[in-house]
């Protein structure tokens, strides 16, 4: 079975909501399997899905890759928690203390995030780079993405990361499934040695990130967005060819 890994906001959400259906359209009669991988948590996901704005994904990968859900909501690997306690520790109770003078320099908590992570809004860049600084001091990985979240993670933890063990955990052939995406926080999975696509709209930061020779080779820069991109994508790959 084929699958799609794809990002949610300004990718399978970007473009015209026909260029969305003509995807699902796609998904659906080639069997190809959908799951998520977005920076948003629990509670901006599944309320949209049960509610049917998003389709029913098989699993989700949420919070920059530090949660794993089964399409139902429920936790999909009781190991994959496990794995994230033990990278992140008291990471969040660390963090809050730790990065607290930045709130003065417009450093903000962002509302909804999970627990393997500590996730800010940055206005001024500079402040973000020294507020990274001090998260890598302390141990964790920290990311900046689309020029306004800052998202300390567990140490080696990312989209990238959780990507690369949910394929293990299926047994996914990596020939078998391409990913999306459209700012940095998807920059590690679109570097997995596996097809992958960036779309139209996505942040400059990105795509100059990914244009080095020694990048992916069987990445894609679409010349659609968002979803567009996306089929685009499954089209020059021969997914959609009956
Ligand atoms: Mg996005």
């Amino acid at each position: 079975m084929k699958f799609l890994f794809t990002d949610l906001d300004g990718t399978f959400l970007g473009g015209t909501r026909q260029d969305q259906l003509r995807l699902l359209e796609a998904l659906n009669t080639h069997k190809i399997g959908l799951v998520y991988v977005s920076g948003r948590s629990h509670q901006r996901i599944f309320p949209a899905i049960d509610s049917g704005e998003l389709p029913r994904p098989k699993a989700v990968i949420g919070d920059v890759g530090t949660s794993l859900w089964a399409g139902d909501g429920q936790v999909l690997s009781p190991g994959y928690e496990t794995l994230m306690q033990s990278l992140w520790g008291d990471g969040q109770l660390r963090l809050r203390t730790e990065l607290n003078d930045f709130s003065s320099r417009g450093l903000r908590e962002q509302p909804l995030f999970g627990p393997y992570r500590y996730s800010l809004y940055f206005d001024d860049p500079e402040t973000a780079r020294q507020a990274s600084k001090r998260i890598q001091a302390l141990g964790f990985d920290s990311l900046l993405s689309d020029n306004q979240y800052l998202d300390a993670l567990p140490p080696g933890v990312h989209k990238g990361f959780a990507v690369n063990w949910l394929l293990n955990y299926w047994g996914l052939d990596p020939n078998n499934v391409l990913v999306a995406g459209d700012t940095l926080n998807d920059l590690a999975m679109l570097q997995l040695p596996m097809p992958a696509v960036v779309v139209a709209n996505a942040e400059p930061l990105l795509k100059k990130a990914l244009s080095g020779a020694h990048n992916n080779p069987q990445l894609l820069f679409a010349s659609q967005a968002g979803a567009a991109g996306i089929h685009e994508a499954l089209q020059q790959m021969g997914w959609t060819e009956t």
